[in-house]
């Protein structure tokens, strides 16, 4: 496949990323988007498995993870590996917040706060519709 560069990351151009995903999820992954609290696909599931990249499948936050934050969005204290996502300062809204993005292909999946539970603190918060969830059987 064209996309995949040596290095394993998912490079796609624009248009071809608005062919793949449904307009919400475009507007999301690839434009910074931010669904509305309370209405994701994922914020009550319990189901056990694995949430991967909405957009390209990378293994991101594992079910165990994850938590009731009270925010309305999925909470996970924790990624799946370290290299899964990629943290950056954002400042736009206003705020200043750690934007986190897929390692692999550079989508937004939500920001990441430090009002987290233990073991580390951390809460990933992370929009439905950056994620896909695979049940685990
Ligand atoms: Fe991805």
């Amino acid at each position: 496949n064209h996309s995949i560069m040596s290095d394993g990351k998912i490079k796609k151009s624009e248009v071809e990323w608005k062919k793949e995903l449904s307009p919400e999820r475009y507007a999301i992954l690839r434009t910074k988007g931010t669904e509305a609290p309370f209405t994701g696909e994922y914020y009550t599931n319990k189901e056990t498995g694995m949430y991967l990249c909405g957009a390209c499948g990378n293994e991101l936050f594992s079910s165990k993870t994850k938590y009731e934050s009270g925010s309305g969005w999925p909470s996970f204290y924790q990624t799946h590996s370290n290299a899964a996502v990629e943290m950056r300062e954002d400042q736009s809204h206003g705020m200043h917040r750690t934007e986190v993005t897929c390692s692999r292909c550079g989508s937004h999946l939500g920001h990441v706060f430090d009002d987290g539970p233990q073991p580390t603190g951390k809460r990933f918060c992370i929009n439905s519709a950056s994620l896909q969830f695979k049940k685990k059987d």
